[in-house]
């Protein structure tokens, strides 16, 4: 009985987080039909030119429309999730940009690339490239109709070797690599001399420091001259004000992602947006001139 009491008053006393655990796991049950169910959901944030706000390309962003809860943001359920939800997540959204796409040209509309957050799992293994091909050919799309991201924890696994062939196979069709959150992983010196990628994205934790932490600011430069040095693009992700657009310029980034141009949004919006926005165009010389 003494034992039993102990545990009732150690229950009670953690009754919040208890609270929270009681949450968490009815979540983690709730996400196992989320696939099935269709509850996840597309939205797309636009990725621009940063001296003329001109559209390039998506980017992918899933959210969970939860019966009871609503629309949830990926912090809320992607870490409660193991392998094979997070596979059958990732065919939902694969599955439902290669429809969007094909929707978008039907309709006349160039989006530039979808850019998809693709987690390691889906990396060592064959599965993510494998369902970006399915895509593209269910949808006759071209395989640069598709970007991938990938975090730098990639460095971490035990297969990093598996993921670079999967990523060079990717981009042997055009397929545009990007280096997601730098400067936050563990991506060291070395990884970014032998991986094979195309773009840095500058992590939104320094690019809200701008104006506020000479150290970011110098992190920064220091990151975009690198990539510039190692001939990748630079895309500086969370700008949210003006005088961040004014000092990424000026130190030399050229393409953005942030609320100051566009939120996430479902496709309708982004639809809308780009009708009003359309793909700007690089030229041979890489420099981007006014679209159609
Ligand atoms: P990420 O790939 O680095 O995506 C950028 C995050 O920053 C997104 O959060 C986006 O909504 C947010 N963001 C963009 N601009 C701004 C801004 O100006 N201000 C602020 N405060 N935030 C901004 P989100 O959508 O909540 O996604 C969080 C993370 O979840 C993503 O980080 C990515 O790592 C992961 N994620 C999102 N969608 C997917 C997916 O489809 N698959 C996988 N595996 N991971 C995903
Ligand atoms: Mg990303
Ligand atoms: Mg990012
Ligand atoms: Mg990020």
């Amino acid at each position: 009985y003494a034992a039993k009491a102990k545990r009732n008053t150690a229950v009670i006393f953690d009754e919040a987080s208890f609270a929270q655990r009681l949450e968490q796991n009815r979540l983690a049950a709730a996400l196992a039909f989320a696939a099935d169910r269709d509850e996840f959901v597309v939205y797309y944030q636009q990725k621009v030119d940063l001296l003329t706000s001109r559209h390039l390309g998506f980017e992918a962003l899933v959210r969970w429309r939860h019966p009871q809860l609503g629309i949830l943001p990926p912090g809320r359920f992607l870490p409660l999730m193991e392998g094979h939800l997070i596979q059958a997540m990732t065919r939902c959204i694969v599955n439902t940009v290669g429809r969007d796409l094909k929707a978008w040209k039907a309709a006349g509309l160039r989006a530039g690339s979808v850019a998809i957050n693709l987690p390691e799992a889906l990396l060592v293994s064959q599965d993510g490239y494998d369902l970006i091909a399915a895509a593209v050919k269910a949808n006759g799309l071209d395989w640069r109709d598709f970007a991938i991201e990938v975090t730098e924890d990639v460095f971490l696994n035990r297969g990093a070797e598996q993921i670079a062939e999967t990523i060079s196979r990717f981009r042997k069709h055009g397929v545009s690599v990007s280096l997601d959150d730098f400067g936050t992983g563990f991506a060291s010196l070395v990884h970014l001399r032998d991986f094979p990628f195309d773009e840095l994205k500058i992590d939104r934790s320094f690019v809200a420091e701008i104006g506020k932490d000479i150290r970011s600011e110098q992190i920064i430069r220091a990151i975009i001259d690198l990539a510039r040095n190692l001939g990748k693009r630079c895309v500086a992700e969370g700008i949210e004000e003006e005088a961040q657009r004014g000092f990424l310029m000026t130190a030399g980034c050229d393409i953005g992602q942030g609320y100051l141009f566009a939120k996430p949004e479902p496709a309708s919006a982004a639809v809308e947006r780009l009708a009003q926005n359309p793909l700007a165009v690089r030229g041979k010389s890489g420099r981007i001139t006014q679209g159609p």
